[in-house]
């Protein structure tokens, strides 16, 4: 244990999570055995307590991994009695990749020059007509780079308000704001917010982050607090694997959201765990994670927390993300395009990342009924507000 940070970015989580040390999580995620594992399902079957952060450790450790067709079962059985035999859809619009970060991994990059595209608001309706051409999509998340000076509060308000035209449920994924912001987006019909840490691991956070607000670990951090605080509906939260040791981000995460459900308990909380993959910036993955290991993490999440929406997107290939929709995965992207524009301009604005499942929505909701499950286009409705 360290000493309590005192953030000058605000309060939040990060004024506590230098408690942990990162090479001690570490070590002791390594060190599980596997009595440890046989100990935790005990635990996890009874399903009298929630499981804590220290019990996630022990699932997601190399020894949990040789108890994996158990922890499928489990997961399996926990997502059925909470969600049912569902599957919730979203798409996501990409409305600006104008950026003033610096991500050493990602194509928006502000070094990387190409020109930037912000869509007006005549392109935004137009995109949201043409994506309920393609399915009747309800779930929208809105992505965009981080550029505030072009697009702010006033943008996305904007952005909303057109957007809550076709869409019940509105998602964001954009620079984190304050307070304040989110209070704006939330009376214009935002209902959930995405942010990624990225990683947790402080030390390194700023070789990966090196201009801009991003690179300002405890604001980025503290954003989670920030949304809490206005009253954001559903908190959306992932680490980026490929930066550092997921089992040790990961088990920060695991705090994280611990943490969030004690101090923002009205809340809901999603976790995505998107894989790096291939950009125009040519960062090689410092960690790469294997399906086997992606199914283990899927699975001991699930069991750690029974009521976190599992978000997987189309970062994954169709094969793996069939097999995984029975067992822990409660929502799925689908068509995905990752450019400004690109469901009904195609301008051949740089896309952010290159899909990897690139079946049509209603392939992926015919996959899905065939294996049992129903899709669900839309989970939300205005009248909630
Ligand atoms: S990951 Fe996001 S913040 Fe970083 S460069 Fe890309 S668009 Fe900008």
């Amino acid at each position: 244990m360290q000493g309590l940070n005192k953030s000058p970015w605000g309060h939040g989580f990060a004024d506590i999570i230098d408690r942990w040390n990162w090479d001690e999580t570490t070590d002791q995620i390594m060190s599980t055995t596997e009595d440890d594992v046989r100990r935790v399902l005990s635990k996890a079957r009874l399903n009298t307590r929630r499981l804590e952060p220290e019990d996630f450790m022990v699932l997601i450790s190399p020894a949990g991994a040789g108890f994996i067709e158990e922890m499928a079962q489990l997961s399996r059985h926990f997502t059925r009695e909470r969600f049912g035999n569902t599957i919730s859809m979203y798409i996501p619009m990409y409305v600006s990749n104008a950026c003033s970060n610096a991500c050493v991994y990602c194509g928006f990059n502000h070094a990387n020059k190409f020109e930037r595209t912000v869509l007006t608001m005549e392109q935004v309706d137009a995109e949201c007509r043409a994506i309920k051409e393609l399915a009747p999509f309800d779930n929208l998340l809105i992505v965009s780079g981080e550029f505030p000076s072009l697009c702010g509060t006033e943008y996305f308000e904007n952005v909303l308000n057109v957007c809550r035209q076709y869409f019940n449920n509105l998602t964001i994924e954009v620079q984190p704001l304050k307070t304040e912001q989110y209070i704006r987006l939330v009376k214009a019909g935002l209902n959930g917010v995405v942010c990624f840490q990225e990683t947790y691991r402080r030390e390194t956070y700023k070789n990966y982050h090196p201009r801009g607000m991003k690179s300002v670990y405890d604001w980025r951090l503290n954003g989670y607090d920030r949304m809490g605080a206005a009253g954001v509906h559903k908190i959306g939260m992932g680490v980026l694997i490929g930066l550092e040791d997921w089992r040790t981000d990961m088990t920060m995460l695991a705090r994280h959201l611990r943490y969030l459900q004690k101090k923002y308990w009205r809340t809901r909380y999603s976790v995505n765990f998107p894989r790096m993959c291939p950009s125009e910036s040519g960062f090689n993955p410092n960690v790469v994670m294997s399906d086997r290991e992606l199914a283990q993490l899927t699975f001991a999440f699930r069991i750690f927390d029974h009521d976190a929406d599992i978000s997987f997107s189309t970062r994954e290939s169709e094969l793996f993300r069939n097999n995984m929709l029975s067992l822990g995965v409660t929502s799925m992207s689908a068509g995905s395009r990752t450019e400004p524009g690109g469901y009904a301009l195609n301008q051949g604005a740089l896309e952010q990342f290159e899909v990897t499942d690139g079946r049509t929505p209603v392939q992926v909701a015919d996959d899905i009924r065939a294996n049992g499950y129903d899709v669900v286009w839309k989970d939300w409705d205005s009248v909630f507000d």
